[in-house]
């Protein structure tokens, strides 16, 4: 699993033997920069990318979808309820609509299974998933958290994510609008 987003924005590459999945797709005008010129410099071919999962529709996160979709053929999956938002947000630089993700849905490409959950909270279809990860040829489970509570009471109000200040204090952050089912906590768990 690489790192290629930017300094305020991720933007993740999972390898695996069938391809690349792409978890977020940045901006329009740094989709080419960080993630395409960035795979290369890792020495890994871009035209790979089979998948790019939007975990949540901000533009920060599908605007450089459109470019994947057009030109290197990835097929882009998002909630159903992000399609629609995105939608809403009549920004020019959003892909076309494409694979819906189910929660507790799994996509499959060569010898990884990612596990992919609806997570609303930051956007109405935000999604969290679970990446099976190596270190040094030990396996490892990787969770990828999108929710709500990660937002600081600040920054809630305009939904945009930033780190939790110091002074927050646990007991004022809103209930989640979701819990984890058991499963998911089984999976963790492994
Ligand atoms: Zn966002």
């Amino acid at each position: 699993m690489y790192y290629v987003g930017s300094k305020p924005v991720a933007a993740w590459a999972v390898t695996t033997s069938g391809g690349i999945i792409l978890i977020d797709a940045l901006y329009e005008y740094s989709v080419e920069d960080e993630i395409v010129n960035g795979l290369k410099k890792l020495g890994l071919d871009p035209t790979k990318i089979k998948y790019v999962v939007v975990t949540h529709g901000h533009a920060d996160h599908y605007a450089g979808a459109p470019y994947l979709q057009s030109r290197l053929g990835a097929r882009i999956l998002m909630s159903a309820a992000d399609w629609e938002f995105m939608q809403s947000q009549r920004n020019p630089n959003r892909p076309t609509r494409d694979m819906v993700v189910t929660d507790g849905q799994r996509l499959t490409l060569g010898d990884a299974t990612l596990t992919l959950y609806l997570t609303p909270g930051h956007t109405p279809g935000t999604i969290s998933l679970l990446v099976p990860v190596k270190d040094g040829g030990r396996e490892h489970l990787a969770a990828m958290w999108a929710e709500r509570r990660l937002i600081s009471p600040e920054r809630r109000k305009t939904s945009e994510p930033t780190a939790i200040p110091r002074s927050a204090s646990p007991t004022s952050w809103e209930k989640p609008l979701w819990t984890l089912s058991s499963q998911t906590i089984r999976i963790i768990a492994e």
